[in-house]
């Protein structure tokens, strides 16, 4: 919560957007899609602002992928006609996803006979559903080898008001993987389990297509065969744990939190950060050493977040206070009262912390 009656707009945790290099990392994106003749459906849950889906917008996307119900009400209400929520469906939330279909086109998701069942005699609108497959997350989704499942979730979904829309999933292993080589073989290998299913399916279903959307694969893939929609969500921002994974390079990061030095620790080379679990989460990636990094901490200069001097990471975080190690000579310069930026682990979980307009 911003306190009352401080001018100074850097006085507690601020979430800030570099426009340029997300209208360049949204333009990239859309670039690649349409050279690979691929639907380009971003995930809105990165940003969940209605602002940065302008940016979206005026980048030809006119389709876009939600995680939730109430995310889906708010871009419907700010003009989105073309929505996916990608969520399995929760057969508490049938009556607004009633609402919904009345005014948008919208794609739902089952991995569970008994959710197709539940809208199937319930739906009043027409809407179209995906079965979300499970190709290696272990998350959610029907396995790709389990049929059984998949022809009772179809003829489950039996009304006239519902449409078989194809396979989607979410090869969400890609974050876990050690190299940019293993982020392209899990593509390749969700891109064949998902072309596949279709091929199976295409002839008593014509027009079924196959969803696919994690950063990792999106950013690294040139090739999409098999493929014929995307969905990533956080290259909009990308961040640390991106960084990490080889899917950007530290210019692409298009978010910061800057935050204000409280007090400096010389004698154990720490600093104290306004700027907790509350404004970054407790999202961490593991150094090289087995420590924790929540965050790294960079120069702010005149409104801009600069490059990294050094290794300068947060290694603790409570819920409002965060301790960095002072690695770099610039770092160990710091006073109280100074800003730093801090590039966050997950931006989808910083962003939505600030949650922005
Ligand atoms: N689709 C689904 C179903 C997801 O769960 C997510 C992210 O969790 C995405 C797409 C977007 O993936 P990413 O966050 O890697 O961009």
């Amino acid at each position: 919560m911003k306190p009352h009656g401080i001018k100074d707009p850097y006085s507690y945790p601020t979430f800030l957007i570099n426009e340029q290099i997300c209208g360049q990392n949204i333009h990239h994106m859309a670039e690649k899609a349409r050279a690979n003749k691929l639907i380009f459906r971003p995930h809105f849950k990165t940003h969940q602002s209605v602002e940065v889906g302008e940016w979206f917008r005026r980048a030809g996307v006119t389709a876009i992928t939600v995680s939730s119900v109430s995310m889906a009400q708010q871009f419907a209400a700010a003009g989105w006609q073309d929505i996916t929520i990608a969520f399995p469906l929760n057969l508490r939330e049938i009556d607004a996803i009633n609402q919904l279909a009345e005014t948008v086109s919208l794609n739902v998701l089952f991995d569970m006979p008994e959710q197709a069942d539940g809208l199937a005699v319930k739906i009043k609108y027409p809407a179209g559903f995906f079965i979300k497959i499970d190709v290696g997350h272990h998350r959610a989704g029907v396995l790709p080898t389990d049929f059984e499942t998949i022809d009772t979730i179809l003829s489950a979904a039996g009304s006239d008001l519902l449409q078989f829309r194809g396979f989607l999933t979410h090869a969400g292993q890609t974050y876990s993987a050690k190299s940019r080589e293993e982020i392209l073989n899990i593509h390749r290998k969700t891109s064949a389990i998902l072309f596949s299913l279709k091929q199976n399916y295409i002839q008593k279903f014509p027009g079924i297509i196959t969803s696919t959307g994690d950063t990792p694969s999106c950013s690294l893939a040139e090739y999409f065969t098999g493929i014929d929609e995307i969905r990533p969500g956080n290259f909009v921002y990308y961040d640390l744990m991106q960084l990490r994974l080889g899917s950007c390079r530290f210019e692409q990061i298009a978010a910061a939190v800057v935050c204000p030095v409280v007090s400096v620790y010389p004698a154990r080379n720490e600093a104290l950060i306004y700027g907790g679990a509350v404004h970054l989460s407790k999202e961490s990636i593991i150094n090289a050493d087995g420590s924790k990094n929540f965050g790294l901490i960079v120069p702010f200069i005149d409104g801009k977040w600069q490059k990294p001097e050094g290794d300068d990471s947060l290694v603790s975080l409570s819920q409002e206070h965060g301790i960095f190690k002072t690695d770099s000579h610039w770092a160990r310069s710091l006073k109280p009262g100074d800003l730093v930026a801090v590039i966050p682990v997950h931006s989808c979980l910083a962003a939505n912390l600030f949650r922005i307009a």
